[in-house]
């Protein structure tokens, strides 16, 4: 199975842009029709079409491009000068030959282009997509130079910029320390290895002090012949090494090689950590993640919620319309919860727990209310079937000296009670001040 890049991705908070728009220079209409239409639909990218070098001077002054796409001969420019042309208006180009000699590999590299594709018959659509879907998706990783050079920095920033990644830059080993535990976003780091006040080797072995490789990759580069120092440098914790002068593949290639390594861990943790049928935390996840933080330090309220007569909906609909409606229900939950940091989670069948971040016994209750009434409103469409659905909760404010089991039960309890009562209600302290209160409501 391939996963989605944009679902790989979106993990890291910064989130793809859509729409970009991209100029496909392509003198032949088959292909061109072929590439404009699976690129819009699978990359979100806007795509502009022209078929000469005339035609690509007059789009490339008009527009704003952030990538261009183009093969290198046309039939009004035969030699390739419609790479001059988009290098020089400075739009990042990938470039599609048919043919790969050594000439043209000179051609290419010598100038300044994101990338090549070598025309592989039935293949070249699907590269050409994935690799633009690539260069796309850099924008959402943030990587880190880090080298006191200027020039050799400058160099790294530009090739990087190039490929659409936010880029970063340190002066420093200690700069470097400073911006990374300023910004928990950066995902990579690229540093040389002599440094003035700190060694690469040294930064790495640092940064290993706090971040781990499943989070942050690091890649050391150097100039130094010294073969061993890689081989350190991977002893303390770096993802790769790279000997200067860079050889530009094999730069790109380790650099995506290591943002791919990333974007599958994130999606793998994702899916350990979420429910599969509604894009919830699961209940592992949940619950591991309140005990990690401690009593103490979790400030708020905890409401069980529970689909009322949900049996009833599967035996009526059936059990995919069942499924339909915990969809729905989850996301309604999702869209309420997702500005305050709730965290809304599945923690059985039709059974759900939300942690309510920073919300005390009275804005919870109203939280709760709010979010019971919004699912009674809700018309589920199944096919031909609109379906309602109803919802019971129990709702406790955290105090900081009961275990989490504690508040738990006593969240359980007030939502067996507003089952009790008549389903289709919130039950919480404030409902019923005199019976229930975490010291007093354990069941177990
Ligand atoms: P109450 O109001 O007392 O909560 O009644 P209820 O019918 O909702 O409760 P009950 O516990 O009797 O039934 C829960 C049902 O939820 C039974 C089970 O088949 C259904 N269910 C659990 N998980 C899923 C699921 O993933 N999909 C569907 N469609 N149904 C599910
Ligand atoms: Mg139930
Ligand atoms: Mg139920």
């Amino acid at each position: 199975m391939t996963v989605g890049r944009e679902n790989l991705l979106s993990t890291n908070g910064l989130r793809r842009k859509q729409g970009e728009r991209i100029l496909l220079v392509e003198d032949s209409v088959a292909l061109s029709t072929l590439l404009i239409q699976r690129l819009e639909e699978e990359t979100g990218a806007i795509v502009t079409r022209c078929g000469s070098l005339a035609q690509a001077c007059k789009n490339a002054a008009e527009g704003t491009f952030l990538l261009a796409l183009t093969g290198l001969n046309l039939p009004d420019a035969p030699k390739g000068e419609i790479l001059d042309l988009l290098l020089e208006k400075e739009i990042p180009t990938i470039v599609f030959t048919a043919m790969f000699d050594a000439d043209t590999r000179e051609r290419c590299t010598g100038k300044k282009i994101v990338d090549y594709i070598v025309k592989d018959g039935a293949k070249t659509v699907d590269t050409v997509v994935q690799t633009v879907d690539r260069i796309l998706a850099n924008s959402t990783h943030k990587i880190l130079v880090v080298d006191d050079a200027r020039t050799a920095r400058s160099e790294l920033v530009e090739i990087l910029s190039r490929q659409n990644f936010h880029v970063l830059e340190a002066r420093s080993g200690r700069q470097a320390l400073d911006i990374l535990t300023a910004d928990e976003m950066i995902d990579l780091v690229i540093t040389d290895h002599h440094m003035a006040d700190m060694d690469g080797y040294e930064l790495t072995r640092r940064i290993r002090q706090t971040r781990n490789s499943e989070e942050l990759r690091i890649i050391g580069i150097s100039s130094s012949s010294d073969r061993l120092l890689s081989a350190s440098f991977l002893k303390a914790g770096a993802s790769d090494f790279i000997y200067r002068p860079f050889v530009h593949e094999e730069l790109r290639c380790r650099i995506d090689n290591n943002v791919e390594t990333l974007a599958q861990l994130n999606h793998l943790r994702r899916l350990a950590e979420q429910d599969y049928l509604t894009g919830l935390a699961n209940r592992r996840h949940f619950f591991s993640t309140m005990r990690h933080h401690g009593n103490a330090a979790i400030k708020g309220s905890i409401a069980l919620l529970d689909i009322d007569h949900f049996k009833l909906v599967n035996d009526t609909y059936g059990h995919d319309a069942g499924d339909a409606v915990l969809q729905a229900i989850s996301a309604a939950m999702s869209d309420m919860c997702v500005s305050a940091k709730h965290i809304p989670a599945r923690i059985g069948g039709e059974e759900f727990a939300i942690y309510l971040n920073r919300l005390d016994a009275f804005q919870a209750h109203s939280f709760c209310e709010a979010l019971r009434a919004r699912i009674e409103e809700l018309v589920i469409t199944v096919g031909t079937q609109r379906i309602s659905a109803t919802i019971s909760i129990g709702v406790v404010e955290f105090e900081p000296d009961e275990t989490f089991e504690n508040q738990l039960n006593a969240a359980d309890q007030l939502l067996y009670l507003a089952k009790a009562k008549g389903r289709n209600r919130v039950y919480s302290t404030l409902t019923l001040p005199e019976a229930i209160t975490p010291a007093t409501s354990a069941r177990s």
